[in-house]
């Protein structure tokens, strides 16, 4: 059986696939984010940091792992 380094457990985090608002690209956010996250394109803010899981501004188009 293989040693875990970690034992302690963990809220899942995601990452989900946002589409900016203003521009329409598509944007990978990670749910727990500490600061806001813009669109790479065209900078808007498309998630907002909230202390827990971001507020998304954008339409969700896709939740990964
Ligand atoms: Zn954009």
């Amino acid at each position: 059986m293989p040693k875990l380094r970690e034992a302690i457990p963990k809220p899942r985090s995601n990452f989900i696939k946002v589409r900016c608002p203003d521009c329409g690209h598509e944007n990978v956010v990670f749910d727990r984010a500490s600061r806001n996250v813009s669109c790479s394109v065209c900078g808007a803010v498309i998630a907002e940091a909230t202390g827990g899981k971001v507020l998304l501004r954008g339409e969700v188009v896709e939740r990964l792992g």
